[in-house]
């Protein structure tokens, strides 16, 4: 077994959507970045790659990379996902928690599950995600961004 750890967080900002799990989740503001800004697979990608050993997503996917401007992070986990099966690598499983004050995710929660499942090639049991708020405390408290945290075993 291979363990790993991810973590990101991306500034909450006017006039973006808010993506997270693949889910478009209805809210006043989004997350700004490169890509999507898609927080929750960013971190996710970051524990697979991390246990994998294959350095992270800022190394394989560069946000000076035009072909990376806008792109969905689900695309990406579908690649981190293939660069995995080269190494004959396979999910344990993942566990992922969203640090956001709001919007309340509970109801997005199912769908976040089944689109990262489908993405990794794995059943959906073999994929959490949680959401918590941090009492009003700090960056999430005040709403000024979102983080993450993933963890995945990867067995050989
Ligand atoms: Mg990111």
């Amino acid at each position: 077994m291979r363990i790993g750890h991810g973590y990101d967080v991306h500034r909450l900002t006017e006039g973006r959507k808010l993506i997270l799990g693949g889910v478009d989740v209805p809210f006043e503001r989004g997350l700004d970045g490169h890509s999507d800004a898609d927080v929750l697979v960013h971190a996710l990608m970051d524990a697979l790659l991390g246990a994998a050993g294959e350095r992270d997503i800022g190394a394989l996917f560069p946000d000076t990379d035009p072909r990376y401007e806008g792109i969905s992070s689900m695309l990406l986990l579908r690649e981190v996902m293939r660069r995995l099966g080269e190494k004959k690598l396979r999910v344990g499983n993942a566990d992922v928690t969203v640090l956001a004050q709001r919007p309340k995710l509970k109801d997005h929660i199912p769908q976040m599950r089944e689109n990262l499942a489908r993405a990794m090639g794995v059943p959906v049991e073999r994929v959490n995600v949680k959401a918590t708020t941090e009492e009003g405390l700090g960056f999430t408290g005040s709403g000024e961004g979102i983080a993450c945290h993933a963890v995945c075993l990867l067995e050989e």
